[in-house]
């Protein structure tokens, strides 16, 4: 090759039970989440009626164990810890479980041992203290890795993921550049703020997305002839999590694990929980930016809260009139986000596009989305491209 550009993305971690030893060669009814095919196989259990365990209470782990539940289905997840989500929701994750309860799904704290089998097949999970989960298919969500074998098959400098400098090239190499779930930006200058800290990949798509899109404007200046200016230090922006479910909201971004009571200088941290009601809301300010948010059950809030966090804006001094956007007054006098708000995070598209794309002649989700990008990614933004473009077409009617 020329140039080699390493994308090869994370593999799912397995986890260390009794019975569960080769990745790549699971137990009948013992899966991962991670393409078509494995979710065709959860479809196939959800089909036989069978009950489905969910192992994980991440977000992956979540949406699955919702997703099979909309769909009907007989479902457990299980999670280590007190709540799924604690640790990136704290006591909002509280919140969380009473909403996953709601929704039908059987919610098990305990840490896990082994799967036992059936005739071959897994027929449950058994915890610590010799309780089981029985179910007919077992799906894994605890995390993922980059895979970075082949960079160390080639002795490739690697740590979480294949350590590149600021330009996406791999440390030491002249020709080998690494982009998205496997690549650590982490140029080694002890005296770089942004590559300080944590560097492990987020494991999300539009940061790899971004990469994809650097690298490949950096080689066609190259091929061109045209100089390339070399990279700046990555701006490290906190990912904003959104829970994609139909009816359970939480969404969380920044840091969000201090204390309400903690005395700094600039720091305040406001807190709002409505458990009956399945509430939650916490916000972290430092000197009054919004440096970190929670929200569960509130979704008007929380998508105010998230574009409050993504332009780094002030809070109001009174926390509490955002909590009113989720009553009944608030939504009627919500108004819609303005057009410099990001409408798909995936693919860093802003509502002003969409509705100019939709202005222009797109009506549906696939025409915004193959002129715009926006929806490509995780597609939870649909349900706002489509009122983008039903708000366009009553407007449209109305005059
Ligand atoms: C179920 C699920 C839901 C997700 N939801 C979201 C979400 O809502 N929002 C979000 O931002 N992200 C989400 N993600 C994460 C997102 O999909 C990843 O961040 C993204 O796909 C990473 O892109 P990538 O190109 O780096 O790696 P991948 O998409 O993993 O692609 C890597 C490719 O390289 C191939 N490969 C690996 N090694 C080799 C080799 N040695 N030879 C040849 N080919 C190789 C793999 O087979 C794969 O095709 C989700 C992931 C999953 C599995």
């Amino acid at each position: 090759y020329d140039r080699l550009v390493l994308a090869t993305g994370s593999r799912p971690v397995l986890p260390r039970l009794d019975g569960l030893d080769d990745a790549d060669r699971l137990p009948p009814g013992v899966g991962f989440l991670r393409d078509l095919d494995d979710a065709r196989a959860v479809t196939a259990a959800l089909a036989a009626q069978q009950r489905i365990v969910v192992l994980g209470g991440g977000i992956l782990g979540i949406e699955a164990a919702l997703a099979a539940a909309e769909e009907g289905g007989r479902v457990t997840l299980v999670h280590s810890g007190r709540s799924p989500m604690e640790r990136l929701l704290g006591e909002g994750a509280r919140v969380l479980a009473a909403a996953l309860t709601r929704a039908g799904i059987t919610v098990v704290a305990g840490t896990s041992t082994g799967i036992r089998l059936t005739d071959g097949r897994f027929s449950a999970l058994a915890l610590e203290g010799g309780a089981r989960v029985e179910g007919g298919a077992l799906v894994l969500a605890c995390g993922v890795r980059p895979r970075t074998e082949l960079a160390d098959g080639c002795d490739l400098a690697t740590a979480d993921g294949i350590l590149v400098d600021h330009d996406l090239r791999a440390l030491g190499t002249g020709g080998v550049w690494a982009i998205g779930d496997c690549a650590e930006v982490c140029c080694g200058v002890s005296t770089c703020a942004a590559c300080t800290g944590g560097t492990a990949p987020p494991g999300l798509i539009g940061p790899g997305w971004q990469q994809a899109d650097q690298l490949g404007l950096a080689f066609a200046a190259e091929l061109a002839g045209l100089p390339v200016a070399a990279a700046g230090p990555p701006e490290r922006r906190d990912a904003v999590l959104v829970l994609k479910a139909r009816g359970v909201d939480a969404v969380t971004a920044g840091e969000t694990d201090a204390d309400p009571w903690t005395v700094a200088p600039g720091l305040a941290v406001a807190v709002w929980a409505d458990p009956g009601h399945g509430r939650y809301a916490k916000m972290v300010t430092r000197d009054g930016v919004l440096t970190g948010l929670v929200c569960v059950g509130m979704p008007r809030t929380g998508a105010e809260l998230v574009l409050l966090f993504e332009r780094r804006s002030e809070l109001p001094a009174d926390r509490s009139s955002l909590l009113s956007l989720d009553s009944a007054e608030g939504v009627l006098a919500a108004l819609p986000p303005g057009p410099d708000a990001t409408l798909c995070r995936c693919a860093g598209v802003t509502r002003g596009t969409v509705q100019e794309s939709v202005a222009g002649g797109c009506s549906s989700v696939p025409e915004v989305s193959a002129g715009t990008r926006a929806g490509t990614g995780c597609g939870g933004c649909h349900d706002d491209i489509r009122s983008v473009i039903e708000h366009h077409f009553a407007v449209a009617v109305a005059s």
